[in-house]
């Protein structure tokens, strides 16, 4: 029987980051992951650039059923320590947008980063591990791995959460939690692209590829971002944000012209051009392949501007101001960013992150019902979460 202090499973972000803290204060650490590589959604976020946190990051950026949970790890563990830290690594990023901050060149100088912090301090890693069974007696926790026993003092999950199966997302986590008698929340699909009722599919896949800057809502949440249709549904950073205050059967409302007020707009382009059709007018405003799919749909009518009257400006800008769309669903956890929902906080220390009712167990990153809104955020959270149990695994 192998003796550990700290066995950390999952050598994701949160994971990896746990067991370095670990193993600074001189605990024998070991990480365990079911795959051939460490960091692999590291390796593919932020479109292989990882977006590894966020300026602004604050817990007003979070999800989650106590939204006080995340503030002691957050402020403990900030954005800015993060950004020292790849700093002194020297490595090259810039800002994006919104305070988001990715890599110039990959996603790997993050893996790099971490896989040199886990040498230094000594940590341990093995791959293509499954775990078979864990068992707690006499203070220790036992796992059984390809017919291997190990034994450690602290057991910390960081398995994440269900997004990308085929990237070796699991259950364990949750179930492992349940094992143990902690209450696991109900869990589902967040960041995730929005799918078409069967209707709207046959009308707007033909437009699919068309971006543009938009307002969208859900649940009285408004996100500005980019919006882009796609032949499944609507996507982009608009949507993939509203995504996750969205519930079956509700709407979306998007505002397809966030910057500027269409009777305005109108109202000029009639004075100065009476004699332009409304289509050629309004795809100055939006993309022509929209403004076309809106006509043919008989939502818009073609006539010249002049003929516009108060209250048919009215209804084009009520149309485009507040355009609404009732989703058949999300694509699910196969594109999901992330999964809501996990470990309820209520069983965990927010201090410390160990389970109050299981000496010992502790769970971090994406399996706790914390979830960051798009940009940085949930990175943010894996590394202050995983930084935090660290001080005391
Ligand atoms: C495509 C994509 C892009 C993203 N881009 C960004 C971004 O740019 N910025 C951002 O902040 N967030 C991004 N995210 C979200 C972010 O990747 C996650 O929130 C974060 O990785 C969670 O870290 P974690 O350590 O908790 O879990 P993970 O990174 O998921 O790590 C969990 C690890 O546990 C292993 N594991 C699972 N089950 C078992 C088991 N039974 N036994 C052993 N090992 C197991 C997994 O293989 C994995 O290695 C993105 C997510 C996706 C899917």
């Amino acid at each position: 029987m192998q003796q550990w202090d700290v066995i950390v499973i999952g050598a994701g972000a949160a994971g990896l980051f746990c067991a370095i803290e670990a193993a600074k204060r001189g605990r024998k650490t070991l990480v365990l992951d079911n795959g051939k590589r460490i960091g692999r959604k590291i390796l593919m976020s932020g479109g292989g650039r990882c977006n590894f946190t966020n300026m602004y990051a604050s817990p007003a950026n979070f999800l989650s059923q106590n939204k006080h949970f995340c503030k002691s790890a957050l402020s403990r563990y900030t954005q800015w320590d993060f950004l020292a830290l790849v700093q002194q690594y020297q490595i090259p990023y810039h800002e994006k947008t919104l305070g988001q901050l990715f890599c110039d060149n990959s996603a790997k100088d993050i893996v790099d980063m971490l896989q040199q912090e886990c040498d230094k301090a000594g940590v341990q890693i093995a791959l293509q591990q499954e775990i078979q069974t864990v068992t707690f007696n006499d203070g220790q926790y036992q796992l059984q791995t390809n017919g291997l026993s190990r034994s450690c003092q602290s057991l910390v999950v960081a398995s994440g959460g269900l997004s990308l199966p085929n990237l070796g997302a699991t259950a364990f986590g949750f179930q492992l939690a349940e094992q143990f008698g902690l209450k696991v929340l109900p869990v589902r699909a967040g960041l995730v692209p929005l799918t078409w009722q069967p209707d709207d599919k046959a009308v707007y896949e033909e437009i699919s590829g068309v971006s543009l800057p938009v307002t969208a809502e859900a649940n009285d949440v408004v996100f500005p971002e980019d919006m882009l249709f796609t032949h499944r549904g609507l996507s982009g950073p608009a949507i993939l944000q509203v995504s996750s205050f969205w519930q079956p059967g509700d709407e979306v409302v998007v505002n397809l012209s966030p910057q500027q007020s269409v009777q305005d707009f109108l109202s000029e382009a009639q004075q100065k051009h009476p004699e332009q059709e409304l289509k050629t007018a309004l795809s100055r405003l939006l993309p022509k392949r929209l403004v076309e799919k809106l006509l043919e749909q008989n939502l818009l009518t073609n006539q010249p501007l002049k003929a516009l009257n108060a209250k048919s400006s009215q209804r084009i800008a009520g149309l485009l101001h507040h355009f609404v769309f009732k989703p058949n669903g999300t694509e699910g956890y196969r594109t999901a960013e992330v999964t809501l929902g996990g470990v309820d906080t209520d069983e965990l220390s927010s201090k410390t992150m160990e389970a109050k009712k299981q000496p010992g167990l502790y769970f971090i990153g994406e399996v706790v019902d914390v979830t960051g809104w798009l940009g940085g955020y949930n990175f943010q959270w894996a590394w202050s979460s995983g930084w935090v149990a660290g001080q005391y695994c």
